[in-house]
């Protein structure tokens, strides 16, 4: 039984992260939504692309109105109107000035802005009744948020609205990003049967697969649904060779326990993978497999992950171990190691004090800190029902049998 971080750190380690030559596709930028990029992007724009107006106002020389004051306004001439989207035509010379829009370029000439509300205008003129602060004042700088050439998005970066605002403003309608890796699914059991199957006595509807395909999207992944396989040997065995062969990561749920009925391991065995982890001291999820093929004719490593069957120990071991891996897996450059927070307890936490437990529930943000909220009900691995709107596992170490209400505890952001 390896410690938590153990196992992370061995997984963690076996993960090798899609090439940044092979595994990419080129998509539309109007779908590349959540994608990460696998090649940085730069410009030949400057941001902004010339000289302009930050504000509504005048353009001017800052020497013709750095004296100016109510009791002594500078009068200039307006010699032009320049709204956003025109391009000046005259010079501004001294004593004259051009009137000027947010976002406008600014005339040749001028070096200042002037806001409109300092100002007065009468017909052609306008008196400036307040000095700018200083020669440069609300004009944006060519280049002075971005200088055409540099780095304008690194590499293994997810793409959000700001990322993919700012590639729309470099005309970038066609991007470089890593594939999805493909994860394949399938649930194991001879107590499983898909939804539109009547139950029998005894049978359970595989929700796993539903779980996990919804998770696995959820954090990059490409779902591949295998279905339910049988607890038998040569059932198993044809479908992780199966798996193996089309997926850069494989996920099956069941059968890795000790009872009679659990064959993944020695099929996995059997199949040629190394074998890195049997079992991990977290509750829920001790049985928990992690091993490594290298897939045939690719060479590619696939990572594979048997869970524990339980409903629960599926997703707080997928949450905690499969998560991370599969972000590392997809290309992102960071931000895939898990995050915790720290949190006051609402409730008694309690633990056996053997194995790490992760206890579910809601955490919400009050006055500025987290409180967390064990769901109410058993926090049996077998119950599904009062996981639901879970976005905290709070994390009860090993060695501690209780965190009494009202004291800090870590909790495991999932969503
Ligand atoms: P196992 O890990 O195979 O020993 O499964 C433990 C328990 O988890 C089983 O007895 C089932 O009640 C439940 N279980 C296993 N697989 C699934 C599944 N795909 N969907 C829902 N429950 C499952
Ligand atoms: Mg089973």
């Amino acid at each position: 039984m390896l410690p938590v971080k153990q196992a992370e750190s061995i997984i963690l380690e076996w993960v090798q992260p899609l090439d940044r030559q092979q595994d990419v596709e080129k998509i539309d930028l109007l779908v590349a939504s959540d994608r990460i990029l696998a090649e940085p992007v730069t410009s030949n724009l400057d941001f902004p692309h010339w000289h302009n107006s930050a504000m509504d106002g005048y353009a001017v020389r800052y020497e013709d109105v750095k004296d100016a004051s109510t009791e002594k306004p500078a009068i200039l001439q307006i010699v032009e109107e320049i709204p956003a989207g025109y391009a000046p035509q005259i010079t501004i010379q001294s004593g004259k000035t051009a009137r000027i829009f947010t976002g406008a370029m600014m005339p040749p000439g001028a070096d200042t802005v002037v806001i409109q509300e300092v100002t007065k205008r009468e017909g052609s003129r306008v008196a400036i009744f307040a000095a700018p602060k200083a020669a440069g004042a609300f004009v944006r700088e060519r280049g002075c948020f971005y200088k055409a050439g540099s780095t304008l998005l690194n590499a293994g970066i997810a793409l959000g609205a700001p990322e993919i605002a700012v590639l729309a403003a470099a005309q970038c309608t066609c991007l470089r990003v890593y594939r999805r890796p493909q994860v394949v699914i399938f649930s194991t059991g001879n107590e499983l049967v898909d939804l539109a199957s009547p139950l029998e006595p005894g049978q359970i509807v595989d929700s796993n697969q539903y779980a996990l395909a919804t998770a696995v999207a959820k954090a990059g992944g490409k779902p591949v649904l295998l279905g339910i396989v049988k607890d038998e040997p040569e059932a198993l065995k044809k479908a992780i060779a199966r798996s193996v062969e089309i997926a850069d990561m494989v996920i099956s749920t069941g059968g890795v326990s000790v009872g009679d009925y659990d064959y993944v391991d020695e099929i996995l065995a059997s199949l040629g993978a190394k074998i890195h982890i049997r079992s991990v001291g977290i509750k829920p999820g001790k049985p928990l497999t992690f091993a490594t093929f290298v897939s045939y004719p690719s060479n590619n490593r696939v990572l594979y992950f048997g869970l524990p069957g339980n409903p629960v120990s599926t997703l707080v071991t997928f949450w905690r171990f499969v998560q991370p891996a599969l972000k590392k897996l997809s290309g992102l450059n960071q931000g895939w190691e898990p995050v915790f927070v720290q949190a006051r307890s609402l409730q008694d936490l309690h633990s056996d004090g053997e194995r790490e437990s992760y206890l579910w529930g809601q955490l919400h943000l009050v006055d500025g800190q987290y409180e967390f909220h064990l769901a109410s009900g058993s926090h049996s691995s077998g119950n599904l029902i009062n996981l639901v709107q879970t976005n905290g596992l709070a994390l009860v170490p090993v060695g501690k049998t209780l965190i009494p209400a009202g004291e800090k505890v870590q909790v495991l952001l999932v969503s």
